[in-house]
């Protein structure tokens, strides 16, 4: 039992194995935190915290955070951040995306209230929708389908937002929002369907790029120890509102495909499929406010960034199928 008495802060961090809560987590055992990892691995990988066991400042839990969660050690922070995130996960799993997303919410804010814990929630800049407004600002108050397929995420993570305000306002939990932008990097499943992913692995085994739509919609990928350094400055911030996190540099998805084939030396060709529902046709965060209020913006340069995350996928490719 991890308990305040013998000093550094205690932080729980829910989908503790999934490729953001690993990554946080390293971060907080980095920064001399003690971290208990919660992650049911609907979406989460043991590979992605293997490197953590035997550290006695790490302890694992195995459970559904959508269930009541008992602990009996002191508690610092709260980070939620379990929840199906590609867009394949959350339609193979609509239900318990927006059970992790309402109930893991409240079950992990009432821990944070129970242990005077701050708290800070992932949430997405799919609360923004298809935007309307570009560069999205955090005033945006989005342009979100409730009944299409992504709603199921888009809606949960609004709900989150919204519990998670409720709280700070009526019981006076210390809490914090990250809307989230795409994110990649090292720990991401080669098979979860996003795009940086299924396009390296793709470029990786000669099979073609599969672009959705005519490739004209955009996304800007930030790099994951950027994101992890914005969300730490959060965490210990006095700052209650959503901030966006995220690297403004936009692309078209075609640019991305040529980037990605031109720095894998890839023959593979382009291969145009349909648009999946509600795909949105731009993002771009605005960071204006993660700039004043942080100190923060974003240091790894694309290249570089992709560079490392090819070469992570490199080892786990077999060359004509992944
Ligand atoms: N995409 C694509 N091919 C793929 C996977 C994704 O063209 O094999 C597109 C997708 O339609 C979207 C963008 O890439 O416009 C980013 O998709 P991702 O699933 O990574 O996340 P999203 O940003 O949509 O949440």
């Amino acid at each position: 039992m991890f308990s305040r008495s013998s000093g550094s802060p205690i932080s729980v961090v829910t989908g503790g194995a999934g490729f953001l809560g690993s990554h946080l987590s390293d971060r907080l055992l980095a920064e001399g935190h003690r971290v208990i990892g919660l992650d049911n691995f609907l979406t989460g990988n043991t590979e992605n915290i293997g490197h953590l066991a035997g550290n006695e400042n790490y302890r694992f839990i195995r459970q559904d955070v959508s269930n009541y969660i008992f602990l009996p050690d002191d508690v610092d922070f709260v980070f939620h951040f379990a929840s199906p995130a590609s867009p394949i996960d959350y339609l193979e799993h609509p239900i318990p995306t927006m059970k992790v997303g309402a109930l893991g919410t409240h079950n992990t804010l009432g821990l944070a209230k129970a242990k005077q814990a701050k708290f800070l929630i992932a949430s997405t800049s799919e609360c923004y929708g298809d935007p309307l407004v570009h560069p999205q600002t955090e005033d945006y108050w989005g342009n979100v389908n409730p009944i299409g397929p992504r709603g199921v995420y888009d809606e949960a993570k609004r709900f989150a937002e919204a519990m998670t305000m409720a709280y700070h306002r009526f019981h006076h939990v210390d809490t914090k929002i990250v809307r989230i932008f795409n994110t990649y990097g090292p720990r991401m499943r080669l098979r979860d369907g996003r795009v940086v992913p299924a396009f390296i692995g793709q470029a990786l085994t000669g099979e073609p790029l599969t672009v959705f739509g005519d490739g004209s919609q955009t996304r800007s990928f930030c790099y994951v120890s950027d994101l992890i350094d914005g969300i730490y400055r959060l965490a210990l911030s006095d700052f209650h509102e959503p901030v966006n996190i995220g690297n403004p540099r936009e692309m078209t998805i075609k640019q991305f495909g040529e980037h990605i084939l031109r720095l894998t030396e890839s023959k593979s060709q382009i291969e145009y499929r349909p648009l999946p529902v509600d795909d949105p046709k731009v993002r771009q965060p605005d960071i204006t406010r993660a700039k004043h209020v942080l100190n923060w913006e974003p240091r790894v340069d694309f290249e570089e960034g992709i560079r490392h995350t090819i070469d992570f996928f490199r080892s786990r490719v077999r060359p004509g199928g992944h």
